[in-house]
């Protein structure tokens, strides 16, 4: 799976126009970051990339980045591709409308969490060019 830069994210997500009839994929109400819904079609995601190109040996930091005062699952949290979870997403497109998502496994003490969020343009903060 390639390793898309910040320019090629934010492209990805520009290029979506919602459809004029509601797609399948409008089940997905995520403009922060849910839990996939087990009843959700998985079929209708198929990924095109992932966020972060560091060394895989390098852990990425748990850090999250909310200058603004926004929660982890906020519509308007900042997707900063330098910090958590967004150094550590794979980059999703509805196969019908390809309406953008990030998602990321999420490991719990006694669960594992599949999350899932839209990939929103405006949102986009490239923290990682700022880090070591
Ligand atoms: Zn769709």
């Amino acid at each position: 799976m390639p390793a898309l830069t910040a320019a090629q994210i934010v492209a990805i997500a520009s290029r979506y126009t919602p459809p004029d009839a509601p797609c399948a994929c409008s089940a997905l109400k995520c403009a922060g970051w849910e839990s996939l819904p087990a009843t959700f079609d998985a079929s209708l995601l198929r990924s095109v990339g992932r966020t972060n190109d560091r060394d895989p040996y390098d852990e990425p930091t748990l850090e999250e980045h909310h200058p603004q005062g926004t929660r982890y699952d906020a519509p308007d949290a900042p997707i900063a591709l330098g910090h958590f979870p967004y150094n550590r997403c794979e980059v999703w497109q509805c196969v019908r409308c390809a309406r953008p998502f990030l998602r990321y496994t999420e490991y719990g003490g006694y669960y594992v969490d599949q999350r899932i969020r839209e990939l929103n343009a405006a949102l986009v903060v490239d923290t990682a060019a700022t880090q070591d």
